[in-house]
């Protein structure tokens, strides 16, 4: 422990020269003309002091106007956004605002590192719903079986880390009348919302009987390919998100004042911008499925995300823990056993999540090095 599985395999990559297809970030920068407009704030002297807790009115501003762009959901900037430190705060505050000790989080796994952290930092109890190959598709029976008289919460992420799963409108809406019927809260991770190549991103809160019992976070990391500026954003009713801010206050407080001006702007880019940004990861998600088919591994290609879940049975492999710690040695290619999203270890045992937000080249690299696996 200590590090995250994420760092430790960028750390396990540089240290062994491998091709880095762990850590889901991008290698290359978003749009130039955003980065010169973080650059132009930091000079101009825009956000260089402690900006409002809330976040600055023009992000706010640029939040409400995107949900209402791309989704059709009206948001008050003034009372109905948040700004946080990336996703990962927003998550981290709203669980540690809505979850009393004892309550239940339900979340689908395998699920992203930071839910269950977040659960247990708030005293919460996680309840897993399982995910399985190859669709990884919501089995709303087994979500129904979870709900016990303490649970207080569904955690979604649609598009779905570490699966690429997309979850349909017709899932989400069984998945909100559940939460309807049993009175639950969702806090619902769409960080992945502009990375879809098949279907579409539909937010859970613009579904009947959502708005009013939803926490919706995203962020800038994803969407403008600027994983380490940490912009993120919570939305929700005024009482959510009141809730969410008193807990935020006390975790960072604010961040990132003139990062927030950047972001305001790359919000507004036009359609073109997030049309080239799908198309482009859509192109090297293919390749790297079908380079990772012909290398041997049973491939279940996402509709979304940065990654594609494989599963290594076909290459005569059965433990993904032990094949990703020797995968750099025997292939010079780092990739995360998908058991670590899991509770239950055994239903991801054998999958392998590699990441194909990497330039085409260095995808073509892995591939050539994974090549040589089936061969050997
Ligand atoms: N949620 C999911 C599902 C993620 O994959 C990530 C990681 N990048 C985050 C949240 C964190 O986002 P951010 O970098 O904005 O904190
Ligand atoms: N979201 C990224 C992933 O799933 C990693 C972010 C992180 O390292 N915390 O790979």
């Amino acid at each position: 422990m200590g590090t995250t599985i994420f760092a430790e395999m960028s750390a396990l990559a540089l240290a062994t020269g491998s091709v880095n297809l762990g850590q889901g970030f991008p290698d290359t920068d978003g749009p130039a003309e955003i980065a010169e407009a973080a650059a132009a704030a930091i000079l101009e002297g825009r956000g260089n002091q402690y900006p409002p807790g809330p976040g600055i009115p023009e992000l706010r501003h640029a939040v409400s106007a995107h949900q209402k762009r791309f989704y059709g959901l009206e948001v008050d900037p003034d009372t109905e956004v948040l700004v946080t430190a990336g996703a990962t705060e927003g998550i981290a505050a709203a669980l540690l605002a809505l979850l009393e000790p004892g309550d239940e989080a339900i979340a689908f796994e395998p699920y992203y590192d930071s839910y269950a952290a977040c659960v247990a930092m708030a005293g919460g109890t996680r309840v897993p719903v399982t995910l399985r190959p190859p669709g990884f598709r919501p089995d709303l029976d087994a979500l129904r079986a979870a709900i016990t008289p303490r649970a207080r919460l569904i955690l979604l992420n649609s598009p779905h880390n570490p699966t690429g799963a997309v979850f349909s409108r017709e899932e989400l809406t069984e998945i909100a009348a559940v939460a309807c019927e049993h009175d639950l809260l969702v806090v619902s991770d769409e960080v992945y919302e502009h990375l879809v190549f098949e279907g579409e991103h539909v937010p859970v809160a613009s579904l009947p009987g959502m708005r009013e019992r939803t926490v919706t976070i995203s962020s800038a990391a994803k969407t403008f390919s600027f994983t380490g500026w940490k912009i993120g954003w919570v939305t929700g009713t005024p009482e959510l998100v009141a809730a969410v801010r008193t807990v935020k206050q006390f975790l960072t407080y604010v961040t990132g004042g003139p990062f927030q001006y950047a972001v305001a702007q790359a919000l507004a880019l036009p359609d073109a911008y997030f049309a080239s940004l799908s198309a482009g990861l859509r192109g090297k998600r293919d390749l790297l499925c079908a380079g990772l088919a012909e290398a041997g591994f049973e491939v279940y290609r996402p509709a979304g995300t940065y990654f594609v879940t494989t599963d290594i049975r076909p290459l005569g492999e059965s433990d993904g823990m032990e094949f990703c710690a020797a995968l750099p040695a025997r292939a010079g290619v780092v990739a995360i056993p998908s058991a670590v999203f899991y509770d239950d270890v055994a239903a991801g045992s054998s999958q392998v999540r590699f990441a194909f937000c990497k330039k085409e080249q260095v995808l073509r690299e892995a591939l050539t090095r994974l090549a040589a696996l089936a061969r050997a």
